[in-house]
């Protein structure tokens, strides 16, 4: 789920000596550069790299975001580059669709003026959250209800520091969706290093690893 900057080249030193991720599915929740950004060296990759024996990764876009990732093509001189690297789909809101052998649920979030997505994951046993990025809103519980594991943003150290409209969480404003989700677990991300958090609370960092 999304795809920043520094995600091709974790996967890369992850990838068991072949330099390439194996994916079967990549989701993105919406357009900021932190959410799809690496998608970019992702093409050039395999196009001309390492990635060019492996079979296309579905990429699941917000509705609209083909023509939007066509656009960027035109942009950057290559109009097809993303098609020609990934099978890009788009959902619909509430709507569900499988990936990589998962089954998803995009539900549309608040996150300024920007079309925003969180998605609810399931297998057969487990159900997470995952918030992508969103403001405070009544509709982050009814994603996150009733989840094994929510994953929920907390960007600002004070909701009273957000934009207007809003588009991300404290970490008191995302315990509050929490609470209200009846989920089971929540674990913070999307979160400056450099803001302190209270005892209690899990933050995702690098590298981690947990089992739902
Ligand atoms: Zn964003
Ligand atoms: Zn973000």
């Amino acid at each position: 789920m999304d795809c920043g900057p520094g995600v091709l080249a974790r996967l890369r030193s992850s990838s068991n000596g072949t330099g390439w991720p194996h994916v079967d599915a990549i989701a993105i929740t919406h357009f900021h550069l932190d959410h799809w950004g690496d998608l970019v060296p992702w093409v050039w990759g395999t196009m001309w790299g390492l990635g060019r024996d492996y079979a296309k990764p579905e990429l699941w876009l917000p509705p609209g975001g083909i023509e939007e990732l066509a656009a960027f093509g035109i942009r950057f001189g290559t109009p097809d580059m993303f098609s020609r690297v990934f099978e890009p789909r788009e959902y619909t809101e509430g709507e569900e669709f499988e990936a990589a052998g998962l089954r998803l649920v995009p539900t549309r979030l608040p996150h300024y003026t920007v079309q925003t997505y969180g998605f609810r994951v399931s297998n057969t046993t487990r159900t997470l959250a995952y918030s992508g990025d969103s403001g405070p809103s009544e509709r982050l519980a009814r994603l996150a209800e009733g989840v094994d594991l929510f994953l929920c943003e907390a960007t600002l150290e004070r909701g009273e520091l957000d934009g207007e409209p809003r588009g991300h969480l404290s970490a008191e404003e995302a315990v509050a969706a929490f609470e209200a989700s009846g989920a089971k677990r929540l674990l913070l991300t999307h979160r400056p290093d450099e803001l302190t958090l209270d005892a209690g609370l899990e933050q995702a960092h690098d590298g981690l690893q947990l089992d739902v």
